[in-house]
């Protein structure tokens, strides 16, 4: 049976981009049509300058925002990263396995590193190394898929080229993966700032919905979204970033196609205005949900002290093996 593995990082509260670009998919088809685990990365969140206590917090409100999503704990399986040691066990295999120079070509490297120094703080080592226990989170299961946004397509790649040089050096020991990405919203962008993509980790907040926002927030963010130069209402991402964002936005909601739909309209303001209600209604079901587990916490903990068994019980014998094909004792 396909096996898929994706996840989330708890370094802040989920946005419109982590839904339309990842969650949504694995609620809608991947829990579905494959045998599933969905993580909240928690080790990858401290790469970053980080708060203990928010980490813990966002942690939870990840598993249950993924839970009010719509992911089925009977069908998948949802765990938190650090309660399965087979994660960072494989994840120093992996590093004896990359080189230094493709873990400094990877742009997510490039891009977060640039942004601690401006924010004055340093650079952790950890950083650099992240693909390397990325690559041992999805290897660890086997997984054939990794379904994710475009922007992570890239660690994904160099996981697989890490599990093929393994393999060839050591015996065939993992899957290799492949990425599969959205057709639409794949890349959602800042709403302020439509050239960066929309990130939960970003300082400034204006552009980027998040999962919990309440209507009227969510209304004056889209209404308030920096549209390009020009009134004219065309589908056209290198031109017309800001509008072309909106119109994957609506697409991705709507289930229509973002070209076919900037023919419908001839002004930015009734665009905006279906862009909010169509993101509205389409966070309305999971902000509920989440409302109603919040209140519930004893059965997001089951669930995931439930998840990380099963998660350690599917990883532990690959990853025995891999620490006996390289030499070690194990
Ligand atoms: P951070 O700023 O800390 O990197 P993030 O918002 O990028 O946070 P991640 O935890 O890194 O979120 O990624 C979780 C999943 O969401 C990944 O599959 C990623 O590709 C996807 N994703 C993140 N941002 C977007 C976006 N703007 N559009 C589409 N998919 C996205
Ligand atoms: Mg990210």
């Amino acid at each position: 049976r396909t096996r898929i593995f994706s996840g989330v990082k708890p370094t802040g509260h989920l946005t419109l981009g982590n839904y339309l670009g990842a969650v949504r998919g694995w609620v809608e088809e991947d829990q579905h049509r494959a045998e599933a685990l969905f993580c909240v990365v928690d080790l990858h969140a401290l790469t970053v300058d980080h708060d203990p206590a928010r980490v813990r917090r966002l942690t939870r409100q990840a598993a249950t925002l993924l839970l009010a999503s719509g992911l089925d704990p009977e069908v998948c399986t949802v765990f938190v990263q650090s309660r399965v040691d087979e994660h960072a066990r494989l994840s120093y295999l992996m590093e004896c396995t990359a080189s230094d120079g493709e873990m400094r070509r990877m742009i997510q490297y490039k891009e977060k590193t640039a942004r601690e120094q401006a924010r004055g703080g340093s650079v952790r080592l950890s950083l650099l190394t992240y693909p390397a226990l990325m690559a041992a989170d999805i290897l660890a299961y086997g997984a054939h898929e990794v379904p994710v946004g475009e922007d992570q397509a890239q660690h994904v790649e160099l996981t697989r080229d890490l599990a093929i040089r393994f393999n060839q050096r050591y015996g065939a020991t993992f899957v290799v993966p492949r990425a599969t990405v959205p057709k639409v919203a794949a890349r959602v962008m800042d709403l302020q700032e439509p050239t960066s993509k929309m990130g939960k980790s970003h300082d400034r907040t204006a552009g980027i919905v998040y999962l919990l926002d309440e209507p009227e927030v969510v209304r004056k963010k889209v209404m308030r979204a920096v549209t390009d130069g020009g009134s004219e209402v065309v589908y056209d991402r290198a031109e017309r970033p800001g509008l072309a964002n909106l119109l994957d936005v609506l697409a991705a909601c709507t289930g229509g196609d973002p070209e076919r739909l900037a023919g419908g309209y001839d002004a930015y303001g009734a665009l905006k205005k279906d862009v909010a209600e169509a993101v509205v209604e389409t966070l309305r079901p999971v902000r509920e949900r989440h409302a109603a587990l919040a209140a519930e916490p004893g059965y997001v903990d089951e669930v995931l002290g439930r998840g990380a068994e099963r998660a350690r019980d599917m990883a532990r014998p690959r990853v025995d093996a891999a620490y006996r094909a390289m030499g070690l004792l194990a």
